[in-house]
């Protein structure tokens, strides 16, 4: 590197050090985006969807741009880092937690909860010997009323008779 610079001469040299400086400020930027991603992901349970996760990187990167949530979105999904899943709507919904779990998905607020229920595998073994499909996992998703909207309702059903 020393003798590129004394061949070519400084200028060359200060232009080598912008690039290099700008290739390492781009990449310094694209790791801060996709931490801050997985940062909004890890610090909720909430599953959220792409556009909430925007809002939220945005506190912490205000240039942000929602097509870049997107794409590190992707990214991170392909590297496994999280996982993408569509319950009862066809909006994807992201989750930062990457061992497999069970779901339960509220129907009136469309909350989606993690549930601590250990992993069936007994199922995907039963399908397999009978349908001799090759089974490499499996999702369940639980659908119903979550506490709150329980909550709520019994609420209402108490104004109602008084
Ligand atoms: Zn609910
Ligand atoms: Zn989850």
């Amino acid at each position: 590197m020393i003798s590129l610079l004394c061949l070519t001469g400084t200028i060359t040299g200060d232009i080598i050090m912008i690039i290099i400086t700008s290739i390492w400020t781009m990449a310094h930027r694209k790791s801060k985006q996709k931490e801050a991603i997985i940062k909004v992901l890890r610090g909720t349970s909430s599953h959220p969807c792409a556009e909430w996760i925007y809002e939220q990187a945005r506190k912490e990167m205000p240039g942000i741009g929602l097509a870049t949530v997107y794409r590190n979105l992707r990214s991170l999904k392909e590297a496994g880092e999280i996982s993408e899943m569509h319950i009862f709507s066809d909006a994807a919904r992201f989750d930062g937690n990457t061992n497999m779990h069970y779901h339960f998905c509220c129907d009136r607020c469309g909350k989606i909860l993690d549930l601590d229920e250990p992993i069936d595998a007994t199922i995907e073994t039963k399908i397999a010997r009978r349908t001799g499909l090759k089974v490499t996992g499996h999702h369940l998703e639980l659908a119903g009323l979550c506490l709150d909207c329980q909550e709520a309702e019994s609420d209402t059903g108490n104004s109602v008779q008084r």
